[in-house]
């Protein structure tokens, strides 16, 4: 497990309070994880970019651009072929 380790010098963001913020790497999120412990305020900073994430996003705003688009032409195509 990832080891927590206070920061020498580091003041919080929230309550300005020195020295009483640790950080930690969360590997499987690949972040590292900053906690105050004088008022409880964390935050996230991210180690690398994940590439994952952002594939899944770019699909996900794709997909359904793609479907309405497509299928109205489709239908089109197969009256007009039962017709003629
Ligand atoms: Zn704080």
């Amino acid at each position: 497990m990832a080891l927590k380790r206070f920061i020498a010098g580091a003041v919080c963001q929230q309550c300005g309070a020195q020295d009483k913020v640790r950080a930690w790497e969360d590997e499987s999120e690949k972040v590292m994880r900053r906690e105050c412990v004088s008022c409880g305020h964390h935050d996230v900073i991210a180690l690398q970019a994940p590439e994952k994430t952002e594939l899944v996003t770019r699909v996900n705003y794709t997909d359904p651009v793609f479907d309405e688009d497509i299928q109205p032409v489709r239908i089109l195509d197969a009256s007009g072929s039962k017709d003629a």
